[in-house]
Order: C-alpha cells, then sequence, then structure tokens
C-alpha cells in the first residue's frame, strides 16, 4: 500500500467538495500519493466502489504524474508472464531470451509458448527492421491546387531547410524525408524522422512543430493542425500497412516436418491452406488491414509489458503472415509493417516497465543508438510469429475449442 498522509488527503478532499480545489490540480498542493489518495476518496464517495486494490501499487507516483498519467488514483494491475526461451537471430538482437507479455487473455501465454518452443527446436528465427521512420503530418491551408501545387514544390526543394530546423530540438532525432499529399486546398506535408530508441511521437511532434513554422513564415500556407491525420497514429489507415510506420520488421522460420508433426500435431500441407484461406483470402474478402491470426494479441502483451503506448496496437497488428509447406517442412513468416517501440522515455521508466524490458537485456539506449529499439521490434516480430504458428496449428489440428476448454476459459 502506498504511503499517504491521510489527515493531509481528508483536508484537501473536503476542498475539492467545497469547489475550492480541482481535482486536477492537487499534485500542486500535496505529495503525488497524498493527491492519488485524495482522488481515491472522492471517487469511492460518488460510486460506491471500494479502491483498496486499487491503492495497492509499488511504482512511484510522482514520477508517474509527472509525465505518464494526470488524475491518477492508483494503478491497474494485468498479470506479466513469459513465453520462451526462444532465439532471436535478429540484425539488432541475438541470443535467446524470454519474452514478456503482461495479459488477461487465458491461453495466450501457452499459445506463444508452444510458438517459441517450436522455432527454438528449429535452431530460432530470423529477423531483420527494414525500414524506419516515425511519422508526424501537419494539414496546411492553402488557397487553392496552384498554391497547393506551389507548397508541394517548396517542400521538395527546402527539405534541409526544414531538416536544420526540426533537428534543432533533439540530439537523437534525424528528419529522412517530407512527403506532400494535395487534397483540393489543402497540403499535408509527412515528416519521416529515425527516432532511433525513442517510440518518437513527442520527438517527431516537437520537431515537426518547429519545421511547420518555417513553412508558413516562408510560404503562404497556414497550419491548420498539427497532426492531420496523414500521420497517421492511432488509427486504421492503409498508409501504415504500404509505408510502414515506426519500424517494419519480419521474421522467418523454417521448420523440419518431424518438428511440425511433433510440437504443432499437424502438417506443414495444413498449417499452409488454413493460412490462406483464412489470413489471406478471408482477410481480402474482409477489406482487413491485418492479414494475420492474432498479431494483435502479442503485439499488446508486449507492449504493456515493455511500456510501450497500447494504443498504437492498432497499426501494430498490421501484418502479413506467410506460410508455405516446403519439402523438408514448413517456411513460417511475419512482416509487420509499423511496429512502434522504444526502449527509452514515454513508459519505458516506470519500474514493472523497465523490468520487462531488462527481461530482454534492452533497456535505455543502445550503442549505437537506435539499436535497442531495433532489437526490441525484433523481439516482438519473434513473439507474434510463435502466436502465428500456434494459432495456425491449433486451427489445422481442430483443437482450438479444446485447448481454450481445458484452460478453463
Ligand atoms: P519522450 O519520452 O517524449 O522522448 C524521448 C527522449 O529520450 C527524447 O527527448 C530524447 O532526447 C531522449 N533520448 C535519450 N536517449 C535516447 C536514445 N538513445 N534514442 C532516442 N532518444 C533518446 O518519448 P517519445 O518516444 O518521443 O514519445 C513517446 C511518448 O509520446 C509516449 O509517452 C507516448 O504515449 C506519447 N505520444 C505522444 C503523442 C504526441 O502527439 N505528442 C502521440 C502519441 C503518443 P532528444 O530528443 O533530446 O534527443
Amino acid at each position: 500500500m502506498s504511503d499517504y498522509d491521510a489527515d493531509a488527503a481528508e483536508e484537501l478532499a473536503e476542498r475539492v467538495r467545497s469547489g475550492d480545489r480541482r481535482l486536477y490540480e492537487l499534485e500542486d498542493y500535496a505529495d503525488a500519493d497524498t493527491a492519488a489518495a485524495t482522488r481515491r476518496r472522492l471517487v469511492e464517495e460518488h460510486s460506491g466502489a471500494d479502491l483498496e486494490t486499487t491503492a495497492d501499487y509499488s511504482l512511484p507516483a510522482g514520477q508517474a504524474a509527472e509525465s505518464n498519467i494526470e488524475n491518477m488514483i492508483g494503478a491497474a494491475q494485468i498479470p506479466m508472464g513469459v513465453a520462451g526461451p526462444v532465439t532471436v537471430n535478429g540484425g539488432a538482437y541475438e541470443g535467446e531470451t524470454y519474452l514478456p507479455l503482461a495479459t488477461t487473455e487465458g491461453a495466450l501465454l501457452a499459445s506463444v509458448n508452444r510458438g517459441c518452443s517450436v522455432i527454438d527446436d528449429s535452431g530460432g528465427a530470423e529477423v531483420r527492421v527494414t525500414k524506419r521512420g516515425m511519422t508526424r503530418a501537419p494539414v496546411f491551408r492553402v488557397s487553392g491546387i496552384a498554391e497547393a501545387e506551389a507548397l508541394a514544390e517548396w517542400a521538395r526543394d527546402n527539405v534541409e531547410q526544414l531538416r536544420a530546423t526540426a533537428e534543432s530540438t533533439t540530439s537523437h532525432g534525424t528528419l529522412l524525408d517530407v512527403t506532400p499529399y494535395v487534397v483540393a486546398d489543402s497540403v499535408h506535408l509527412r515528416f519521416r524522422y529515425d527516432t532511433a530508441d525513442a517510440m518518437g511521437m513527442n520527438m517527431a511532434t516537437i520537431a515537426t512543430r518547429e519545421a511547420a513554422e518555417v513553412v508558413e513564415d516562408e510560404t503562404d500556407a497556414s497550419l491548420v493542425a498539427l497532426s492531420g491525420n496523414m500521420c497517421t497514429d492511432k488509427k486504421p489507415a492503409a498508409i501504415n500497412a504500404v509505408e510502414g510506420r515506426g519500424r517494419s520488421v519480419t521474421a522467418e522460420v523454417s521448420i523440419p516436418r518431424e518438428a511440425v508433426e511433433s510440437t504443432l500435431k499437424t502438417s506443414p500441407e495444413a498449417i499452409s491452406e488454413v493460412n490462406t484461406r483464412k489470413n489471406l483470402l478471408g482477410s481480402a474478402k474482409a477489406a482487413s488491414l491485418g492479414f494475420n491470426a492474432q498479431a494483435a494479441n502479442v503485439v499488446a502483451a508486449m507492449y504493456l509489458a515493455t511500456g510501450q503506448d497500447a494504443a498504437q496496437v492498432v497499426e501494430g497488428s498490421n501484418g502479413i503472415v506467410s506460410m508455405e509447406a516446403r519439402e523438408d517442412g514448413l517456411y513460417g513468416a511475419i512482416s509487420l509493417s509499423s511496429i512502434e517501440v522504444g526502449t527509452v522515455g514515454g513508459g519505458t521508466k516506470l519500474p514493472t516497465q523497465a523490468e520487462g524490458l531488462d527481461i530482454l537485456g534492452i533497456r535505455g539506449s543502445g550503442d549505437p543508438a537506435g539499436e535497442n529499439g531495433d532489437a526490441l521490434a525484433e523481439c516482438v516480430a519473434v513473439g507474434a510469429l510463435a502466436g502465428e504458428l500456434s494459432l495456425l496449428s491449433a486451427l489445422a489440428s481442430r483443437h482450438l475449442s479444446s485447448a481454450h476448454a481445458e484452460l478453463g476459459r
């Protein structure tokens, strides 16, 4: 249970009740634990809920209230487990590791664990980050299409000036390119950055804000919104599936036929057929952006365990799965277009999330910078591949419902 000053909490609560203080400003008048206790008291009165376990947290409330949350009342605990160990033969990550996953979905870790086991028995997964780039795309108003064309041309001709301005705000971020998109009298400039080990959304936003001022100073365009939704952050969008956002990463494995039969209890041909008819044809017919079975499950659980921004699971689940029966076994791969992860900044500083990164051995800055961010994306991709192998083979051998029943769900 967190330590707080009960008398001060009651006094502050009374001030909120009387309208003298607002719920969001309590950290200005008390330490963060006492502020959280005050809010719990008021919320308990209002709702009739008992927040005893919400109060039972070990994270530093002051640190969380500073950069991770407002109106804090405590912490929501999510069970964390591991799958593996699994061997990751990556461009940035090399070695055998447990994968940390936080979830409330029973059967998920068992499923990923089975996939990890067959990957490991096959010598591990080969995995590479093939593209990097965090994007922010402000939208500008112009007078019409002639001015839109001029702005698009200006942006192409003046990337160096935009780069110098954007990069003056950060010591780790580099501007890769600026791509203009015109819609009538709106011009969206999509800025793409290498953000090293940071997921980079704050970094890219701060840098783009400065660059947008240059656009306004040097052209007739007016900034309407710093994000014009061509970024695209936390919304399903084909641009992320096609162009990638954050890190585009592919993991692959070749599994001997005997391992498919003994561990996955099916055949390469049956897995390949399920993948084709479900992940490829079914997803195409549904016009889905996720040509996979359960990538979001693994992406979400690893994001929660390692302090990532959970809302970015939206684009994190854009992934195409390949499963091909070959003479000697099964070739399996997943290509995730938009894995937006970091090992610095955001939620990665919180204690359990930092420990999640420690399980992988990649907390903080990489050497060189960017290596840890790549390594985390590679680990997520291997986890997602494990989840696909396990679920597709469960479907292929038709024992999905019995696995859930056996695990009591
Ligand atoms: P951040 O915590 O705001 O910034 C990361 C910081 O780490 C940078 O200031 C960078 O400094 C520093 N840094 C130190 N070592 C680094 C290294 N090796 N590689 C890269 N940076 C290093 O985090 P962020 O990743 O930019 O943004 C993530 C946060 O943004 C999350 O909390 C997320 O929830 C939130 N978010 C924001 C928006 C938005 O629109 N603003 C949208 C979605 C999510 P320098 O820049 O000085 O180099």
